[in-house]
Protein backbone atom coordinates (compact mmCIF):
# COMPACT_ATOMS: atom_id res chain seq x y z
CA UNK A 1 0.00 0.00 0.00
CA UNK A 2 1.31 3.58 -0.82
CA UNK A 3 0.69 6.21 1.73
CA UNK A 4 0.76 10.00 1.51
CA UNK A 5 0.80 11.99 4.45
CA UNK A 6 -0.21 16.12 4.16
CA UNK A 7 -0.15 17.80 7.22
CA UNK A 8 -0.25 21.43 7.81
CA UNK A 9 -1.98 24.50 9.68
CA UNK A 10 -6.10 25.25 8.98
CA UNK A 11 -6.58 26.80 5.43
CA UNK A 12 -2.93 26.13 4.04
CA UNK A 13 -5.59 24.22 1.36
CA UNK A 14 -4.72 20.51 2.41
CA UNK A 15 -7.83 19.14 1.80
CA UNK A 16 -8.88 20.56 -1.65
CA UNK A 17 -5.42 20.23 -2.72
CA UNK A 18 -5.44 16.02 -1.44
CA UNK A 19 -8.88 14.99 -2.87
CA UNK A 20 -8.40 16.47 -6.24
CA UNK A 21 -4.83 14.70 -6.13
CA UNK A 22 -5.94 11.40 -4.85
CA UNK A 23 -8.61 11.20 -7.39
CA UNK A 24 -6.00 11.48 -10.29
CA UNK A 25 -4.11 9.40 -8.33
CA UNK A 26 -6.83 6.70 -8.34
CA UNK A 27 -5.50 7.08 -4.09
CA UNK A 28 -8.13 7.76 -1.28
CA UNK A 29 -8.35 10.78 0.45
CA UNK A 30 -8.43 10.59 4.34
CA UNK A 31 -9.63 14.33 5.66
CA UNK A 32 -8.52 13.11 9.95
CA UNK A 33 -9.77 16.43 10.91
CA UNK A 34 -13.43 15.52 10.34
CA UNK A 35 -12.82 13.00 12.79
CA UNK A 36 -11.66 15.64 15.22
CA UNK A 37 -14.37 17.73 14.27
CA UNK A 38 -17.20 15.31 15.14
CA UNK A 39 -15.92 14.66 18.25
CA UNK A 40 -16.04 18.19 19.04
CA UNK A 41 -19.27 17.90 17.45
CA UNK A 42 -20.39 15.03 19.68
CA UNK A 43 -19.59 16.46 22.70
CA UNK A 44 -20.99 19.70 22.44
CA UNK A 45 -24.13 17.80 21.52
CA UNK A 46 -23.79 16.16 24.91
CA UNK A 47 -22.78 19.00 26.65
CA UNK A 48 -19.52 17.92 27.91
CA UNK A 49 -16.73 20.60 28.35
CA UNK A 50 -13.11 19.79 27.68
CA UNK A 51 -12.57 20.30 31.08
CA UNK A 52 -14.12 17.74 32.14
CA UNK A 53 -11.88 14.93 31.25
CA UNK A 54 -13.88 11.90 32.70
CA UNK A 55 -16.80 13.04 31.10
CA UNK A 56 -15.03 13.02 27.88
CA UNK A 57 -13.87 9.62 28.51
CA UNK A 58 -17.69 8.22 29.33
CA UNK A 59 -18.73 10.34 26.63
CA UNK A 60 -16.25 8.34 24.22
CA UNK A 61 -17.76 5.07 25.38
CA UNK A 62 -21.03 6.33 23.87
CA UNK A 63 -19.37 7.44 20.10
CA UNK A 64 -19.59 5.50 17.15
CA UNK A 65 -17.33 7.29 14.37
CA UNK A 66 -17.05 5.52 10.73
CA UNK A 67 -15.78 6.68 7.61
CA UNK A 68 -17.61 5.68 4.92
CA UNK A 69 -16.15 6.14 0.79
CA UNK A 70 -19.12 6.74 -1.06
CA UNK A 71 -18.15 7.80 -4.78
CA UNK A 72 -14.54 8.12 -3.55
CA UNK A 73 -16.09 11.03 -1.34
CA UNK A 74 -15.31 10.50 2.54
CA UNK A 75 -18.34 10.82 4.41
CA UNK A 76 -18.34 10.92 8.41
CA UNK A 77 -21.17 9.23 10.33
CA UNK A 78 -21.57 9.72 14.14
CA UNK A 79 -23.50 6.88 15.37
CA UNK A 80 -25.19 5.86 12.09
CA UNK A 81 -26.38 9.42 11.25
CA UNK A 82 -24.00 11.15 8.04
CA UNK A 83 -22.81 14.27 10.22
CA UNK A 84 -19.93 15.35 7.24
CA UNK A 85 -21.91 18.66 6.20
CA UNK A 86 -23.08 19.78 10.03
CA UNK A 87 -19.42 19.68 11.08
CA UNK A 88 -17.72 22.72 8.89
CA UNK A 89 -18.68 25.04 10.79
CA UNK A 90 -16.62 27.96 12.86
CA UNK A 91 -18.15 26.40 15.98
CA UNK A 92 -16.99 23.00 14.99
CA UNK A 93 -13.33 23.99 13.89
CA UNK A 94 -12.79 25.28 17.35
CA UNK A 95 -14.57 22.27 19.55
CA UNK A 96 -12.42 20.24 17.29
CA UNK A 97 -9.36 22.08 18.32
CA UNK A 98 -10.51 22.24 21.65
CA UNK A 99 -10.76 17.97 22.35
CA UNK A 100 -8.23 17.25 20.01
CA UNK A 101 -5.73 18.17 22.63
CA UNK A 102 -6.65 15.51 24.59
CA UNK A 103 -5.15 12.44 24.61
CA UNK A 104 -8.11 10.06 25.07
CA UNK A 105 -9.71 11.66 22.19
CA UNK A 106 -6.50 11.00 19.97
CA UNK A 107 -5.79 7.90 21.28
CA UNK A 108 -9.79 6.76 20.01
CA UNK A 109 -8.94 7.97 16.82
CA UNK A 110 -5.92 6.51 16.35
CA UNK A 111 -6.57 3.31 15.61
CA UNK A 112 -9.32 3.97 12.75
CA UNK A 113 -7.22 6.21 10.73
CA UNK A 114 -4.27 3.94 10.62
CA UNK A 115 -6.51 1.04 9.57
CA UNK A 116 -8.07 2.58 6.58
CA UNK A 117 -3.96 3.02 5.64
CA UNK A 118 -3.72 -0.54 5.80
CA UNK A 119 -6.40 -1.71 3.16
CA UNK A 120 -5.96 1.56 0.75
CA UNK A 121 -3.79 3.53 -1.15
CA UNK A 122 -3.88 6.57 1.02
CA UNK A 123 -3.53 10.30 0.87
CA UNK A 124 -4.14 11.39 4.42
CA UNK A 125 -4.45 14.70 5.86
CA UNK A 126 -4.02 16.29 9.11
CA UNK A 127 -1.81 17.70 11.92
CA UNK A 128 0.20 14.38 13.15
CA UNK A 129 0.00 12.12 10.25
CA UNK A 130 3.75 12.06 8.77
CA UNK A 131 4.60 12.68 13.09
CA UNK A 132 2.56 10.18 14.31
CA UNK A 133 0.00 7.85 12.48
CA UNK A 134 1.74 7.21 9.97
CA UNK A 135 5.44 7.48 10.34
CA UNK A 136 6.63 5.08 6.96
CA UNK A 137 4.05 6.98 5.28
CA UNK A 138 5.98 6.85 1.46
CA UNK A 139 5.97 10.88 1.39
CA UNK A 140 5.56 13.50 3.98
CA UNK A 141 4.50 17.03 3.01
CA UNK A 142 3.98 19.72 5.33
CA UNK A 143 1.51 22.33 3.40
CA UNK A 144 1.42 25.90 4.52
CA UNK A 145 1.28 29.76 3.54
CA UNK A 146 0.83 33.09 5.67
CA UNK A 147 -2.34 33.20 8.12
CA UNK A 148 -3.53 36.15 5.58
CA UNK A 149 -2.92 33.91 2.79
CA UNK A 150 -4.98 31.13 4.36
CA UNK A 151 -7.75 33.22 5.97
CA UNK A 152 -8.70 34.60 2.63
CA UNK A 153 -9.64 31.21 1.22
CA UNK A 154 -11.52 30.38 3.81
CA UNK A 155 -13.38 33.78 4.05
CA UNK A 156 -13.77 32.74 0.02
CA UNK A 157 -15.27 29.09 0.41
CA UNK A 158 -17.51 30.45 2.48
CA UNK A 159 -18.64 33.59 0.69
CA UNK A 160 -19.20 30.89 -2.37
CA UNK A 161 -21.08 29.13 0.01
CA UNK A 162 -23.60 32.13 0.58
CA UNK A 163 -22.49 31.72 4.61
CA UNK A 164 -21.69 35.20 5.71
CA UNK A 165 -18.27 35.62 7.81
CA UNK A 166 -16.35 38.54 8.96
CA UNK A 167 -12.41 38.55 7.96
CA UNK A 168 -11.19 39.82 10.70
CA UNK A 169 -12.70 36.67 12.71
CA UNK A 170 -11.79 34.01 10.43
CA UNK A 171 -7.74 35.19 10.79
CA UNK A 172 -8.39 35.56 14.37
CA UNK A 173 -10.15 31.82 14.99
CA UNK A 174 -6.60 30.59 12.57
CA UNK A 175 -4.29 32.19 14.47
CA UNK A 176 -5.93 31.15 17.63
CA UNK A 177 -6.12 27.25 15.73
CA UNK A 178 -2.51 27.33 14.83
CA UNK A 179 -1.28 28.33 18.58
CA UNK A 180 -3.81 25.52 20.26
CA UNK A 181 -2.87 23.38 17.58
CA UNK A 182 0.86 23.61 17.55
CA UNK A 183 1.55 24.10 21.65
CA UNK A 184 -0.59 21.15 22.82
CA UNK A 185 0.91 18.44 25.00
CA UNK A 186 0.40 15.96 22.91
CA UNK A 187 0.50 15.17 19.30
CA UNK A 188 1.04 18.98 18.22
CA UNK A 189 1.21 20.14 14.77
CA UNK A 190 5.14 20.27 13.80
CA UNK A 191 6.54 19.15 10.63
CA UNK A 192 8.11 15.64 10.83
CA UNK A 193 11.82 15.48 10.39
CA UNK A 194 11.05 13.99 6.67
CA UNK A 195 8.72 16.15 5.47
CA UNK A 196 9.27 18.63 2.43
CA UNK A 197 7.88 22.00 3.24
CA UNK A 198 5.78 23.34 0.71
CA UNK A 199 4.75 26.70 1.10
CA UNK A 200 1.48 27.90 -0.81
CA UNK A 201 1.27 31.79 -0.24
CA UNK A 202 0.39 33.66 -3.63
CA UNK A 203 -0.38 30.34 -5.78
CA UNK A 204 -3.39 29.61 -7.20
CA UNK A 205 -4.97 26.65 -6.39
CA UNK A 206 -4.10 25.13 -9.65
CA UNK A 207 -0.61 25.80 -8.93
CA UNK A 208 -0.59 24.45 -5.98
CA UNK A 209 -2.34 21.23 -7.05
CA UNK A 210 -0.34 21.20 -9.91
CA UNK A 211 3.01 21.25 -7.62
CA UNK A 212 1.57 18.78 -5.06
CA UNK A 213 0.59 16.33 -8.09
CA UNK A 214 4.10 16.84 -9.38
CA UNK A 215 6.12 16.02 -6.06
CA UNK A 216 3.84 13.08 -5.11
CA UNK A 217 3.74 11.16 -8.82
CA UNK A 218 7.70 11.32 -9.00
CA UNK A 219 8.26 10.18 -5.23
CA UNK A 220 6.10 7.57 -6.21
CA UNK A 221 7.65 6.63 -9.16
CA UNK A 222 4.22 7.22 -10.97
O1 LIG B 1 -8.26 19.93 9.36
P1 LIG B 1 -9.38 20.61 10.13
O2 LIG B 1 -9.27 22.09 10.14
O3 LIG B 1 -10.72 20.12 9.72
O4 LIG B 1 -9.16 20.10 11.64
C1 LIG B 1 -9.94 20.59 12.72
C2 LIG B 1 -9.11 20.51 14.00
O5 LIG B 1 -8.90 19.13 14.32
C3 LIG B 1 -7.71 21.11 13.92
O6 LIG B 1 -7.66 22.48 14.26
C4 LIG B 1 -6.91 20.27 14.90
O7 LIG B 1 -7.00 20.80 16.20
C5 LIG B 1 -7.61 18.94 14.89
N1 LIG B 1 -6.87 17.91 14.16
C6 LIG B 1 -5.86 17.24 14.83
N2 LIG B 1 -5.19 16.23 14.22
C7 LIG B 1 -5.48 15.88 12.96
C8 LIG B 1 -6.49 16.57 12.24
C9 LIG B 1 -7.16 17.60 12.87
O8 LIG B 1 -5.58 17.55 15.98
N3 LIG B 1 -4.82 14.86 12.41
Amino acid sequence: MKAVAIDGPAGAGKSTISRITAKKLGFIYVDTGALYRTVGYAMDSKNVSVQDTQGVKNALKDINIELKFIDNEQRVFLNGEDVSDKIRTPKVSMLASDFSALSPVREFLFDLQRDIAKKQNVIMDGRDIGTLVLPNADIKIFLTATPEDRAKRRYNEFVEKGVPVEFDKLLEEIKQRDYNDSHRAVAPLKQADDALLVDTTGNTLEESINLLFDIISKRLGL
